[in-house]
């Protein structure tokens, strides 16, 4: 999961990217960083935290630089080290670097194993750490050079921002799996983030997306150069516009929030109910939920309160404090649901603790049944290519047919988006990431190798 972003030719770097990152939140609460780049030195500020706590004003003042590159890490369980934050910051013998990173580097293990007999020691368990190590050792003569030798050697989903004392590189993986756009300054200037709402903060035109393959260098007073390293072949996660991404960002000429609403459509069309009312599971079942209501022709109401104190629950590491949470979180509005049949709509279901809690939640305001649809295919596989899902014995859908969950559940009835659906909504033109839904891991890995506990 997690954000990047990159700021080139800007006068404030720091602030600049701080908003970015405000911004992409969502996309990672467990730390925050962000380094700056001037003639003198790289400084780097990177805490556990969420941004608005981590930055005060006078730190981002004495961040002084035209270049910054910045990163939100997403929390995965169990995985409380202070030094897993990123930027990563080293010396070596061209000078210094900072890198932030985004995805899952699936042969993470075998390279790291290859430099540690080599004699290299590590800090973290991040695979950021291995990108660090093959620039610095490589032979070559040139930053760029050396960038070029460790892509060579680096597999899975990675968007990069690497930025050296005078320049920028940004780099997005071959298949395009996490997003990445560039955006420019009215008064000069670049931005590359992981979200299009990054640039719209900071008021940056969205120029295009990084094309899967290029990288991107950025240098004083000329326009970005691009190169295009590897033959692209394009699969973007189609589980950024599920689920991951905020609804006002455009991936790819696709706004989320567009294709939410098609894929409730389509979910309404695939596998109607009886009801007289549609409600969302808030947020991220919101714009589904709308297209479910239309495509059926009956009410949609915002029937369930979220409050927005209580963190995501997905990434609680035990059971019990999950379920606690999900009520904390989550909570009726009982005169709209009381003897009502209703279809209570969410994104996804991966281990199925929000839906068993939410169904029982409408159960005991007195809907008179509760039919829960899910607006993606069933997640049978876990991803390897940064979006943190659960091992294959925690996904509910990969152990119980459909009836099954949704009699583990507790609903009426229970209906899923069929993979074809999905990719109908989304545009049959590309070849999207469903790892998740059939298991095709095409960018290597497999279900039972290294998830996203050292990747970002
Ligand atoms: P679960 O309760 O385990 O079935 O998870 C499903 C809920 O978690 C849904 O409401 C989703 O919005 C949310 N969700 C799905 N995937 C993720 C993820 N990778 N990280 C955090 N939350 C997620």
């Amino acid at each position: 999961m997690c954000a990047i972003v990159g700021v080139f030719g800007v006068k404030k770097a720091s602030t600049v990217a701080y908003y970015s990152l405000f911004s992409m939140q969502h996309r990672g609460q467990e730390s925050t960083g962000i380094s700056v780049a001037n003639d003198d030195r790289i400084s780097v500020y990177k805490k556990r935290g969420m941004v608005a706590d981590v930055f005060s004003q006078e730190t981002l003042d004495s961040m002084k630089g035209c270049c910054a590159v910045g990163h939100n890490r997403y929390s995965t369980a169990g995985s409380e080290s202070t030094g897993d934050s990123q930027p990563v910051f080293a010396k070596y013998k061209l000078g210094e670097i900072s890198v932030v990173h985004n995805g899952n580097l699936v042969n993470k293990q075998e390279v790291r194993d290859e430099l540690i007999a080599k004699g290299a020691i590590f800090q973290t368990d991040m695979d950021t750490e291995n990108i660090i190590h093959l620039i610095a050792k490589s032979q070559k003569d040139s930053l760029v050079d050396r960038i070029k030798d460790m892509l060579t050697r680096i597999e899975g989903a990675y968007c990069l921002a690497i930025q050296s004392r005078s320049k920028m590189f940004v780099i997005r993986d071959r298949f395009g799996i996490r997003p990445l756009s560039l955006g420019k300054f009215k008064d000069g200037g670049y931005i590359v983030a992981s979200e299009t709402c990054a640039l719209d903060l900071v008021g940056a035109k969205f120029v295009r997306d990084v094309k899967p393959g290029e990288m991107l260098t950025f240098e004083e007073g000329k326009e970005p150069y691009s190169e295009q390293i590897f033959e692209p072949d394009y699969h973007p996660c189609a589980f950024e516009y599920i689920y991951f991404a905020r609804p006002d960002s455009i991936i790819d000429g696709k706004n989320i929030y567009q294709a939410r609403l098609e894929m409730g459509r389509r979910l309404a069309q695939e596998t109607p109910a009886q009801v007289d009312l549609v409600l969302p599971v808030p947020d991220s079942g919101v714009a589904a939920a709308k297209g479910y209501a239309e495509g059926l022709g009956v009410p949609f109401e915002m029937g369930i309160v979220r409050n927005h104190y209580v963190g995501r629950t997905f990434i609680e590491p035990t059971q019990e404090i999950r379920d606690l949470k999900v009520k904390l979180k989550l909570s009726p509005i009982k005169h709209l649901i009381k003897g009502k049949r209703i279809a209570i709509i969410d994104d996804s279901l991966v281990r199925g603790t929000t839906s068993t809690q939410i169904v029982k939640m409408l159960l005991d305001a007195g809907a008179k049944e509760v039919h829960m649809r899910i607006a993606a295919p069933e997640i049978k596989y876990p991803c390897r290519y940064g979006i943190d899902t659960p091992t294959q014995a925690e996904l509910i859908s990969a152990n119980f047919t459909v009836d099954e969950i949704a009699d583990k559940i507790g609903a009426t009835s229970l209906g899923f988006l069929s993979v074809e659906g999905l990719i109908e909504s989304l545009g049959s033109e590309r070849n999207y990431s469903l790892v998740s839904f059939d298991g095709n891991y095409f960018a290597g890995g497999n279900a039972n190798s290294l998830g996203c506990a050292g990747g970002c």
